[in-house]
């Protein structure tokens, strides 16, 4: 049996950026991960805002030796019709980054490994229990494997399954159906070395297209669930390299002669969804698990980041004694997902090309903006 101050579900960069944060403050804490290694993950492009994260969390220097790939900016095809570009020159925080996104994690763990953080690889937490008055005030007890670990607080960094929200019974209701069908084709040496982000809209939702580290390239669609051809027909790879059809800035980017004709595409989820509720009694949700965004905001990464830091920093109050601290990280929570809500609404509306088709009639319904200005909140613009 393993006993703990906070124990952290899920090795991802927002259970990796808590963990560093609790135990640099000198708190006992350990991380659960069920992957026995770090592999890749869809979500390549860092923010440049997050520099200011990293440096927080003293990672900055070996992220820099880590072999990602600075991102110049972006390129865009939205609403009227032409190519825009966006570029990182005239931002403070400097470029964004291409991910090699296992080895990101590996030394996001590692560094909190190093801290004092216990790992646990391959390590899946099953059954989260309250201990009933248990004498050594400690809250949880978590069965993971052959292991069981007890707690005071637990941290939920588990990702879009949010398993301890859910396993207290907190339900997570999602406010559309997006999902990506993805393929990472090898990008051609020397030829292919342009890292900015490519993004385009179409009919039926829109692409994205990135270069990672390693000579790969990912094409990625963005579409509704229900959008997408019956009895699955999206894993044939004629399907999905047609789509591309619709698409000339990314169907530029295919290598050529065309491989990607028999990479076939995998499918993830990619809507935006929270559970009703971020924190509770002995427990917090950060990153994913907190609220997951659309991956056209660009901003998953810097939110895993900022929220288990910020969750973190809530749990260590309210260990000292306190409870101010994960009350404000629920109204700063809230105020991100009000404006996350309606800058998505800005984004999609923008685009009126395909206004009767399905997937951009349903993004049409105005939200309210933000009540509160984020003065202390440095997100990405
Ligand atoms: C199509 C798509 C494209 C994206 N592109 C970008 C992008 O370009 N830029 C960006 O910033 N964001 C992007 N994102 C979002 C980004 O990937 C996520 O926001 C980010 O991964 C969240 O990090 P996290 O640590 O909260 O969760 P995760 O990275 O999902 O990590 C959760 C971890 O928990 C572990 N886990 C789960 N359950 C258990 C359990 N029961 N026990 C133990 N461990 C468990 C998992 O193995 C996993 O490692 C994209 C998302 C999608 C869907």
């Amino acid at each position: 049996m393993e006993t703990t101050d906070v124990l952290v579900i899920g090795g991802g960069p927002a259970g990796a950026a808590a963990a560093l944060t609790l135990t640099q403050a000198g708190r006992r804490c350990a991380v659960l991960e069920g992957r026995p290694a770090p592999e890749w993950k869809i979500g390549e492009t860092l923010a440049p805002e997050s520099r200011q994260l990293l440096l927080a969390l003293g990672v900055w220097e070996s992220f820099l030796h880590a072999g990602h790939l600075p991102s110049p900016g972006l390129c865009s095809v939205w609403g009227d019709g032409g190519p825009v570009e966006k570029n990182f020159i005239f931002n403070p925080h400097g470029s964004a980054w291409q991910l090699d996104r296992a080895q990101f994690e590996a030394g996001l763990l590692a560094a909190a490994e190093s801290a004092g953080t216990r790992v646990w690889r391959g390590c899946t937490a099953q059954t989260i229990q309250r201990t009933a008055g248990a004498a050594d005030g400690r809250r949880w007890e978590v069965a993971a494997g052959d292991e069981i670990f007890r707690a005071t607080w637990l941290v939920d960094a588990s990702g879009r399954g949010s398993v301890v929200a859910r396993q207290l019974g907190v339900t997570r209701p999602a406010v559309d159906r997006l999902v990506a069908v993805y393929a990472v084709v090898a990008a051609p040496t020397g030829r292919d070395e342009d890292a900015r982000t490519h993004l385009e809209a179409c009919a039926g939702g829109w692409w994205y297209s990135a270069l990672m580290p390693g000579g790969r390239r990912i094409f990625s669609f963005q579409t509704d669930a229900d959008l997408l051809p019956d009895q699955q027909r999206w894993r044939e790879a004629a399907w999905f390299w047609a789509q591309v059809d619709e698409a000339p800035l990314i169907r530029a980017l295919l290598p050529s002669p065309n491989p990607a004709c028999t990479t076939v595409a995998r499918l993830t989820s990619a809507n935006s969804s929270r559970p009703t509720a971020c924190h509770g009694d002995g427990w917090v949700a950060v990153g994913d698990a907190a609220q997951s965004f659309d991956p056209l905001s660009g901003e998953g990464l810097f939110h895993a980041l900022f929220s288990g830091q910020r969750a973190a920093q809530g749990v260590l109050q309210n260990l000292a004694g306190s409870t101010h601290g994960l009350a404000e990280y629920a109204a700063l929570s809230e105020a991100l997902w009000r404006r996350f809500l309606h800058q998505r609404h800005i984004f999609y509306a923008s685009e009126t090309r395909w206004c009767g088709e399905p997937f951009w009639q349903r993004r049409l319904a105005p939200v309210a903006a933000p009540a509160q200005p984020m003065a202390d909140f440095p997100m990405p613009a």
